[in-house]
């Protein structure tokens, strides 16, 4: 039992939205990555699905769209080639 969340790194083909989102809790929400083995809210197992930024905040609520955008920032001050995922808080 380890309180550290683990990810899968996803790959990011050209079209594909880079938003992960569980549809099953709406509340949970990753960029490029999907939390494993579950989602750490409602331990939805494959519950994730990939949007765009400009989807999430068309229907998201306020605080799904904040996760959204923190993740994008957290991702981005990554250098471009270590995309292996750390957890951020
Ligand atoms: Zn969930």
């Amino acid at each position: 039992m380890s309180a550290i969340q683990s990810f899968w790194s996803v790959p990011q083909p050209d079209g594909e939205p880079p938003f992960w989102m569980c549809m099953s809790c709406l509340s949970e929400v990753f960029y490029r990555k999907v939390p494993m083995p579950d989602c750490p809210t409602c331990h939805g197992v494959s519950t994730y699905e990939a949007f765009t930024l400009e989807a999430i905040r068309d229907w998201g609520t306020e605080d799904l769209v904040a996760k959204a955008d923190l993740a994008h920032q957290a991702a981005n001050l990554e250098p471009a080639s270590a995309a292996s995922a750390h957890s951020v808080d």
